[in-house]
């Protein structure tokens, strides 16, 4: 399906709410039956009709739409935030005793999950650097039912081959989940490499203007209707129709946006390493990147966020480059309209930081949507102070 097409039109029933262009917000929280028949029915099978907005809702419905064309899946369910996502995908999947091999430094909630949360039911989970397809196929146990990715890893990009992870799972009938919060569906299809559970965090790129927290799954039938009627409906963290139709407007400049970002980051990154006062920039669509080949493999392009690593003397330095910045802020998150950055040290205790550790000295930047000089211009008065 072209995405045009399905970013302008696609599962819009504008007959159904007067020929309006933009859609209407749903916001209800039940919906009326006519005959108790009907009622019967839809207690029945709540995936297939109109009940509580736990469950369906039909702003909900038409994002949902959307996400699964965007990602070449067959359905998909959005949920309040990138987090319970990730908790929904992994939990319809284990039980006592299980394991798991996660890529290593996932995203920080998802290592609470595994580390905090299942191991309180004995689900254990093993760590692997996912750059090496060998490390997945040693790490897998008779009792492994979930292989978990994040690529590229959103602060040092890590990518795992998803073709061959995928290959590899399938043969011990292992389900894979990937985290694919960093390309979106634009730049990264991880359904059409044989992933069989796709999320990403709609907070950042979906969303797109920093107002609201959301998260997408994807995947196939038979997977995310047994999540919808456990796991979604159980937990009761999908998303609210208000937040769907926010998302419904982002998608809109989807395109337009990550064409944008993406060609400032590039111009950003080059920028950088042409700067001495930085050791290393990295960038995973950039030739100097050492998975660069398997990037253009399977992803189409790269977005805003890059990491790079400060040519400082003392945390003093750091701090003073990040606290001088003028216009470039400094938050978590990214994917919106603004410039971002956060240095490591911020997550680190001062008396741990190592001046020697270059990883201590990572910055990861977000390119937002200004132009490419109002963000070089403010990184370099910054520098200029160190
Ligand atoms: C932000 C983020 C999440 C979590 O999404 P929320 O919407 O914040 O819950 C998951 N994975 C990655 C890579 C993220 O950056």
């Amino acid at each position: 399906m072209d995405t045009s097409y399905i970013l302008n039109e696609f599962a819009e029933e504008r007959e159904l709410y007067f020929n309006a262009v933009a859609p209407p917000i749903m916001q209800t929280s039940n919906f009326v039956f006519n005959t108790v028949d009907e009622m019967r029915n839809a207690f029945k099978d709540e995936f297939s009709t109109y009940l509580y907005s736990r469950g369906l809702n039909p702003t909900v419905d038409m994002l949902r739409k959307k996400l699964a064309a965007l990602d070449e899946a067959e359905d998909c369910l959005v949920f309040n935030s990138g987090a319970a996502a990730i908790f929904a995908a992994v939990l319809a999947n284990v039980k006592c005793g299980d394991h798991i091999v996660s890529v290593r430094d996932p995203y920080s909630w998802a290592q609470k999950t595994f580390n905090v949360i299942l191991a309180r039911f004995n689900i254990t989970t093993t760590y692997v650097d996912g750059r090496d397809i060998t490390n997945f196929e040693k790490a897998i146990q008779p009792n492994t039912s979930v292989i978990y990715l994040e690529s590229p890893n959103s602060w040092d990009y890590a990518l795992q081959d998803l073709e061959a992870v995928a290959l590899l799972a399938k043969k011990h009938k292992i389900v894979t989940v990937c985290d694919n919060s960093y390309c979106t569906p634009l730049y990264q299809k991880p359904i059409v490499f044989g992933i069989d559970l796709v999320l990403q965090s709609a907070t950042k790129y979906i969303g797109g203007h920093s107002d609201t927290v959301a998260g997408v799954l994807t995947g196939s039938s038979a997977m995310i209707t047994n999540i919808f009627n456990s796991e979604y409906l159980n937990i009761g963290s999908g998303i609210q129709p208000f937040n769907a139709w926010l998302l419904l407007r982002g998608l809109r400049t989807l395109t337009a946006r990550m064409d944008r970002i993406s060609a400032t980051a590039f111009k950003v990154v080059e920028y950088l390493k042409s700067n001495a006062k930085v050791a290393k920039v990295i960038y995973p669509f950039h030739e100097s990147f050492d998975q660069f080949e398997l990037a253009k493999k399977q992803m189409t392009g790269a977005g805003g966020l890059l990491t790079f690593v400060l040519n400082a003397a003392s945390l003093q330095q750091v701090e003073l480059f990040c606290n001088s910045l003028q216009h470039i802020l400094m938050a978590v998150s990214w994917g919106g309209y603004e410039s971002l950055i956060i240095p490591k040290a911020a997550g680190l205790a001062p008396e741990t930081f190592n001046i020697n550790i270059p990883e201590h000295r990572m910055i990861r930047l977000y390119v937002g949507l200004e132009e490419a000089t109002y963000i070089t211009d403010d990184l370099q008065q910054a520098f200029d102070r160190i």
